[in-house]
């Protein structure tokens, strides 16, 4: 399973969660910024801190989760290359 299909299977059968008004439990929350979080390291750098602007502007809420989880990601990614590098 994808992780887009983790995010939208928890959303469509959670009660507290409503896509559309942003509005998530905790549970959501942290497999919505998962999954934004790994569509925002595929895409390129510009692209991608403009997407982020937007979440802090639209979704001040939910903005330091996806945050946090695009440096864990960073953070990965940095060690992989690193490995890589020998
Ligand atoms: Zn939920």
């Amino acid at each position: 399973m994808t992780l887009h299909e983790v995010y939208i299977g928890h959303v469509m059968g959670c009660p507290h969660c409503y896509a559309p008004k942003n509005r998530y439990c905790t549970d959501g929350a942290h497999v919505r910024a998962d999954y934004l979080a790994a569509y925002l390291m595929e895409l390129e750098p510009t692209v991608a801190k403009s997407l982020m602007r937007a979440e802090k502007r639209d979704n001040p809420s939910l903005f330091p989760g996806v945050a946090d989880r695009v440096r864990e990601l960073q953070a990965e990614q940095v060690v992989q290359e690193d490995l890589a590098n020998g």
